[in-house]
């Protein structure tokens, strides 16, 4: 059985990058990776299913312990992919998906040159503005500050290897579905399989 892909998928904070990866899931043979945060839980948040919320001292426990394919810190708090969990993912010939910032990312693309890499951007800082509000789930100031890190985020976008534009969610969704599928058919990606076709002949 060949490992699963590593797929890094970034784009600023409240461009639907959840909603997104929702559908993706039932559609991929792709499992997205659970990080670690310091940051508050949201109304619905529950621990372990969208993070593993852990104390400051816990995350630095982690950094210490070499637990950590990568962190970063992302408006005033932590958040890091855990190594166990994208082993564990990728050891069942699932593709896994790091749903992570830009600081993060370009250290993975860095230790796994062979990552896919996706960045999605909303249509426009006016349309990311307006669903950041229509989430409801922080003031003003911190949707502020998030727009501030969206553009400090997108000129990073050429550094990925694809684009997928967040404007209709079916659009966005397919665009994913397909990238996924035809790096999946690299001939690279089934070594495994296609070396036991050709035994056989
Ligand atoms: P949120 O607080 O909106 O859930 O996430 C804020 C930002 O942190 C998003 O851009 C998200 O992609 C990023 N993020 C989530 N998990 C990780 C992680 O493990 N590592 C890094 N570097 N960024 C992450």
């Amino acid at each position: 059985m060949n490992k699963g892909m590593l797929i890094i998928l970034s784009g600023p904070s409240g461009c639907g990058k959840g909603t997104m990866l929702k559908e993706v899931i039932g559609r991929t043979n792709c499992e997205v990776s659970v990080s670690a945060t310091t940051r508050p839980m949201r109304t619905g948040d529950i621990d372990g299913v969208q993070y593993h919320f852990v104390t400051k001292e816990a995350f630095e426990a982690c950094i210490q312990n070499n637990e950590l394919l990568e962190y970063a810190e992302y408006c005033n708090h932590y958040y890091g992919t855990l190594k166990s969990n994208v082993e564990a993912i990728r050891a069942q010939g699932k593709h896994v998906i790091l749903e992570i910032e830009v600081q993060g990312a370009l250290t993975v693309m860095e230790s796994h040159p062979d990552a896919v890499t996706i960045f999605t951007v909303p249509p426009s800082l006016e349309e990311l503005r307006r669903r950041l509000r229509k989430r409801g789930t922080e003031d003003e100031a911190t949707i502020e500050k998030r727009v501030a890190r969206a553009k400090e985020e997108i000129p990073f976008a050429p550094r990925y290897q694809y684009i997928v534009w967040n404007d209709k969610l079916e659009d966005a969704v397919d665009d994913f579905c397909a990238i996924i599928q035809a790096e999946a058919n690299r001939a690279v990606n089934c070594k495994e399989r296609i070396g036991a076709l050709i035994e056989s002949c």
